[in-house]
């Protein structure tokens, strides 16, 4: 999930493992992820990857799906100094209360933002990369951001909720953009042949 206006922008010259984001419309964004049963060093670095990519994305939210690691797994930050990070590890709602409306945008539907109804407040319980247990309620914006990325992992996106026709022209309009981007990319390249 992103902001839908700036900041977080993306800081340079660390080390990162940065990972491709897949987008809409993927089919690997599709699969649902697996529970995960080892908390170990590789899990620990999965981690460290979804908030590196989702930092320069830049974002407030990331799941493994995302990035095509179907493990249950999603970090969120809503901070802007990297103080909030909050990393849940088979995440599960326990009860749900109220209904919010927000206008939501994600990483792999990039530049779409769209109003989304989902619950107000949730409990959460999920574990910690260290294996600890977790059981915290979760408001506001980090409410919504929770429920976004679980459904990541169950294969489903913001759009999912949009009608048939509205996610058409998305689908429509980020194919295009794409072409877009690679015949840019494309275009110094040609111009250098001719240029011999
Ligand atoms: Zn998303």
């Amino acid at each position: 999930m992103r902001w839908i206006t700036g900041g977080g922008a993306p800081t340079y010259g660390e080390i990162m493992a940065q990972r491709t984001i897949l987008e809409f419309p993927d089919p690997r964004l599709r699969t649902r992820a697996r529970p995960v049963t080892a908390f170990d060093a590789a899990l620990g670095t999965l981690i460290d990857d979804l908030f590196e990519t989702m930092y320069a994305a830049p974002g407030i939210g990331l799941a493994a799906t995302q990035i095509d690691v179907h493990q249950r797994v999603i970090v969120i930050d809503l901070s802007s100094d990297r103080s909030g990070q909050l990393a849940l590890v088979n995440p599960e709602i326990l009860a749900r209360e109220g209904e919010a409306s927000t206008e939501e945008g994600c990483l792999s539907v990039p530049g779409i933002f769209d109003e989304v109804k989902r619950a107000a407040k949730v409990r959460v319980r999920a574990r910690d990369r260290t294996g600890a247990v977790l059981e915290r309620d979760y408001d506001e914006t980090l409410a919504v951001c929770i429920q976004h990325e679980m459904d990541h992992l169950e294969g489903k996106l913001f759009v999912d909720y949009l009608s048939d026709l509205k996610r058409e022209r998305i689908r429509k309009k980020l194919d295009k953009e794409r072409k877009e981007r690679s015949a840019h990319v494309a275009a110094p390249e040609s111009r250098a042949h001719r240029a011999y």
